[in-house]
């Protein structure tokens, strides 16, 4: 996998830890779901460090009917419903004004498949402005009119965006400096170099008539690295050809 964060728009000039902490808005009408998991373990330490912060804001503080309506019929009949382009553009434009430098994301199972590439450019900008889209989704000119970049999680349908969100986030957090325990330990996982990672093992040596491969006992560091390398590639070739044209 080629490191693309060079020609991504505006990311080459964005030092990570530069300008404060890396900061995420959600946009959502379930902001109670928040922070969830990302409060806890790796993400949950780094936020009450200050490494990143997470604003939940909801979207039905900016309906404007009685009723505080967020979503309506869809045009042209079907089922569900459509969030409105009017209340989804005054939610968004409270909550970042024209020149926030963030993305503005839409999760959205028509998006472009998230992958390690494009987390890494996010983790390396200024933060992200995230919708979470419900019901059938959101009204098409709000996408236009806020250039809204859809995110997809994988194929499949979620029943909203906010889990989507909360991997997103899950893949960011984990990659802003000072966050993960080892340096290394963010290079050598799958996809970093375009491969699935090599199998890992621990303590005990035999376990269930199973034993650890001699090699990995041997402290040979060069036949170590080497080993692994074909484990990686046997994995990949398996399981993931697709990875291995990319590359
Ligand atoms: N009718 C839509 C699906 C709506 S699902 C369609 O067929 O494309 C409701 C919301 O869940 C979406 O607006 C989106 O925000 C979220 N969602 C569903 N699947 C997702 C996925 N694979 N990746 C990211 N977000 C997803």
């Amino acid at each position: 996998m080629s490191d693309s964060l060079a020609d991504a728009p505006g990311a080459a000039t964005v030092t990570p830890g530069l300008g404060g902490r890396w900061r995420a808005t959600i946009l959502t009408l379930y902001p109670e779901m928040f922070p969830g998991p990302l409060g806890q373990s790796l993400s949950g330490k780094a936020m009450a460090e200050g490494k990143w912060s997470l604003d939940a804001v909801n979207i039905r503080d900016s309906a404007t009917t009685k009723h505080r309506n967020v979503d309506d019929t869809p045009a042209g009949g079907g089922p569900g419903m459509v969030m409105r382009a009017d209340v989804v553009a005054r939610a968004l434009d409270a909550a970042a004004p024209a020149d926030d430098p963030r993305p503005r994301l839409l999760m959205s199972p028509r998006g472009k498949p998230l992958d390690q590439a494009r987390v890494r450019e996010l983790a390396a900008g200024p933060g992200a402005l995230i919708l979470c889209g419900r019901f059938e989704g959101v009204d098409e000119r709000v996408i236009e009119a806020r250039q809204l970049e859809e995110v997809s999680i994988g194929d499949y349908v979620l029943s909203g965006g906010e889990l989507g969100a909360m991997v997103l986030l899950d893949a960011i957090v984990r990659l802003l400096p000072g966050v993960m325990g080892g340096a290394e330990s963010g290079t050598e996982e799958s996809f970093e170099g375009g491969l699935l990672e090599y199998p890992h093992y621990t303590r005990p040596r035999e376990w269930e008539g199973r034993s650890i491969p001699d090699v990995l006992l041997s402290g040979d560091h060069a036949a170590i690295a080497k080993w692994r390398r074909q484990q990686s590639l046997r994995i990949t070739a398996e399981r993931r050809p697709d990875l291995l044209d990319k590359g």
